[in-house]
């Protein structure tokens, strides 16, 4: 059991948001202000039970704050974004921008305004450090600690498939195969790393047989991991988009290890070849080229098709 105790400062994080609800939930509070039980309940369309139980987790997690408020006489408790969950914001940001360049869906994402130049605009990735951008996948580097994967992945929900493709604020079940549960992400952070072999996967995260070789077709079906040299000892290759999701990557690692701490020798470090220095992701507006803050840029939300038709 040597090192079993705690997981590393990423498999902590994602034990706390890698989840298809957690995340719904984060986000609607991010672009919505929703911050009651009836109102994500009704947003989402999710069962009482299973809201109460993510709101209860993240509360214990120190993403969501309790606050209390008098109405209609009675106390009841309103749920705000903590100063770690708020820090969140980029990789949400991220997330809609891969969305945006890689996944064609019939309803208009929200368009995002940024209030200082006034454009509607896309945004890149950033080196915090040094300034530069754009910076993708290939201009950094990373390391990892022996034990970087260990204990990340203990199963806690079933997974389940969210709403649907009417509403422009649902994610797509793109992003949630690949954010949505934790062993999808270790996998593809793994892909990440420079991990090509089934056995190589298997061997770093300790995952089974069945769960891996899921796990790759589909990211195959997706279009994010490419087969090179079919056959027995097939290599998975990350295609152009799951490149691109390295900056969704990036903010989670980043955002990871501010937050916590993991035992000695498990952190991941990114290095940004042209400045040499830790790579600090941040997000720059593709029309000025300005580095945006979270209180200078909003959504605009196209209405909204709100009875969602099953396919
Ligand atoms: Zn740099
Ligand atoms: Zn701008």
């Amino acid at each position: 059991m040597a090192g079993a105790e705690r997981p590393s400062a990423i498999g902590q994080a994602l034990l706390a948001i890698s989840d298809q609800w957690t995340l719904l939930i984060l986000q609607r509070s991010f672009l919505l202000h929703v911050r009651r039980f009836a109102d994500w309940r009704d947003e989402l369309g999710m069962s009482e039970s299973v809201l109460a139980n993510r709101l209860k987790e993240l509360v214990a997690g120190e993403l969501l704050r309790p606050v209390p408020y008098r109405e209609q006489g009675r106390t009841r408790t309103e749920y705000l974004l903590t100063e770690r969950a708020v820090e969140l914001w980029p990789m949400l940001v991220e997330i809609w921008s891969w969305e945006r360049r890689w996944v064609p869906r019939r309803q208009g994402l929200p368009e995002l305004t940024h209030d200082v130049c006034g454009n509607r605009t896309d945004v890149e990735l950033g080196c915090a450090s040094c300034g530069r951008a754009p910076v993708a996948a290939r201009d950094t580097e990373s390391v990892r600690g022996a034990a970087t994967f260990a204990q990340v992945t203990v199963p806690r929900h079933h997974r389940r498939t969210v709403r649907g493709e009417g509403d422009p604020l649902s994610y797509l079940p793109e992003t949630f195969e690949l954010l949505g549960d934790r062993w999808s992400t270790v996998i593809l952070a793994a892909a990440f790393l420079g991990i090509r072999r089934f056995a190589d996967f298997q061997a770093e995260l300790g995952v089974a047989p069945s769960v891996l070789s899921n796990r790759l077709r589909l990211f195959t079906e997706l279009g994010v991991l490419a087969v090179e040299e079919p056959g027995t000892r097939p290599r998975y290759r990350l295609t152009d988009k799951g490149m691109d999701f390295f900056g969704v990557f990036a903010f989670i690692v980043d955002w990871a290890q501010t937050w916590y701490t993991g035992p000695p020798d498990t952190d991941l470090r990114v290095t940004h070849r042209a400045c040499g220095q830790p790579f600090r992701p941040c997000l720059r507006c593709r029309s000025c080229g300005q580095a945006l803050s979270r209180t200078e840029v909003h959504f605009v939300i196209p209405k909204r098709v709100t009875a969602s038709t099953p396919s």
